[in-house]
């Protein structure tokens, strides 16, 4: 009684002095700033907003902002723009999906303003943070543990439901590939593709007409989801589990291993995904796992990409054991390419595991195929460098290589990475994108 009288009366006092510490960083007499506020008309802008007096009148006004990212923080600053006067209101207009920049609906921001008036007087708003979501919606939340639920509208079940899952999912393949999250988790919960059409990045206008994108896990920690089906939050989830298990400094997962394990992730692979991939072996025309380093740009090798990496993974489970994945992701995360990767913990490449894979549904060895046709493996890819590019005037923290939605560093005015995709068009857009992504074939059964 006595302890808990004492712990209340500290919590008192303590934010009284925290109070009086945090009321002086504006100081009065030169230049005051009201709360600094941001509004997003949809998930393509963020306007920050602050208003200011300053009687000798603003002369500059910067915004220092910061994305926050487990696999490095991406900042930027960017001047303001006001009318001249003793009092006025500073905004500036981030663009958060255009060609140089995507942050992802679900990012963490913190920013403060810094404001110069003509007498050289500076002073720095305090630090404000929030979560970056769709303005067009009234979001709710839930947290339960590490993980953050975001819904609006009458979807509070479904996004019971996902949270539910993706929990599950958490423990589920964290066991698998005896890993654990050491960040929290954010999933942002639309109530249909169309509703959040405008948060996705685009992949090619005949990429997304054809193929359906049930969720994507678009930052190291935030997932995005298009579809009232829980499968989709255990397999975005478990995109958590196999980055932070899997792609290291300076490695990144092999499309099929980081598909196959999502797809395992679910209570079942789905239809469409297994008749395709039965299809393919029943006709013997499965695809080298060489040529599945990176997610397929051909939407009709969509569901046999996710059938077949789901097929692969599971053959490496069942016949020699949960350990020996856990152990590959290790060796992966540690900095071994996926061939060296496999050879170590297998004994084999990965046409030496295709071979076997093959093998084990009753089709004949192939010889090694060297630069396969048709799917989409420009480069050993599967995460989404241009996530979050910084555009002009921003810096990025530097960071290893494949870590999803995290800096690339990049000069002013559009990155060479931008400047990659534009040379090489909207197909390698598809295959960059459709990694850790739950993509469908749309047409013939719904659902997966
Ligand atoms: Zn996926």
């Amino acid at each position: 009684m006595i302890d808990l009288r004492l712990a209340l009366g500290c919590t008192a006092l303590l934010a009284v002095v925290w109070l009086a510490l945090a009321a002086p960083a504006v100081r009065a007499d030169a230049i005051e700033a009201g709360a600094a506020r941001e509004q997003s008309a949809d998930p393509r802008t963020i306007t920050f907003v602050v208003r200011v007096r300053a009687a000798a009148g603003l002369k500059s006004a910067t915004l220092a902002y910061k994305v926050l990212n487990p696999d490095g923080d991406i900042g930027g600053s960017q001047a303001g723009t006001f009318t001249p006067g003793t009092e006025t209101d500073v905004t500036y207009t981030l663009n958060t999906n255009a060609s140089e920049r995507y942050i992802p609906v679900g990012s963490r921001f913190t920013y403060r303003w810094q404001l110069t008036d003509q007498t050289g007087t500076v002073i720095e708003t305090p630090e404000h943070s929030f979560v970056f979501l769709d303005g067009r919606y009234q979001w709710q939340s839930r947290t339960d543990g590490p993980v953050t639920a975001y819904w609006y509208g009458d979807n509070a079940q479904n996004a019971t439901a996902a949270l539910a899952a993706a929990r599950e999912a958490l423990d589920r393949i964290g066991k698998l590939l005896e890993t654990t999250v050491p960040y929290g988790i954010r999933i942002v919960v639309y109530r249909s593709e169309a509703e959040g059409q405008l948060a996705q990045r685009p992949r090619g206008r005949v990429f997304d007409a054809l193929v359906i994108t049930g969720g994507q896990r678009v930052a190291p920690d935030v997932v995005t989801i298009f579809s009232a089906d829980v499968e989709v939050s255990r397999h975005e989830v478990a995109h958590i589990v196999t980055h932070a298990a899997g792609d290291g400094p300076f490695t990144s997962l092999p499309a099929w291993l980081d598909e196959g394990t999502a797809v395992y992730a679910q209570s079942a692979p789905g239809g469409n995904y297994r008749s395709a991939i039965d299809f393919a072996v029943r006709t013997n025309r499965t695809l080298s796992l060489r040529a599945m380093q990176a997610a397929t740009n051909q939407p009709n090798e969509v569901n046999l990409f996710y059938g077949q990496s789901w097929s692969t993974v599971d053959f490496l489970v069942s016949t020699y054991g949960q350990p020996k994945l856990a152990e590959l992701y290790r060796v992966h995360f540690k900095g071994a390419r996926i061939d060296d990767a496999l050879k170590q913990v297998y004994g084999v490449d990965q046409d030496g595991l295709y071979n076997l894979w093959r093998e084990s549904k009753g089709l004949p060895k192939v010889a090694v195929t060297a630069v396969p046709s048709g799917a989409g493996q420009t480069a050993p890819q599967t995460t989404l460098p241009p996530l979050a590019m910084p555009g002009a005037g921003e810096a990025a923290t530097p960071q290893g290589a494949g870590a999803g939605a995290a800096a690339e560093p990049a000069s002013d005015g559009g990155s060479a990475t931008a400047g990659i995709i534009v040379a090489l068009g909207t197909l390698l857009v598809a295959g960059l994108l459709g990694g850790e992504a739950f993509v469908l074939l749309r047409g013939r059964r719904g659902g997966s």
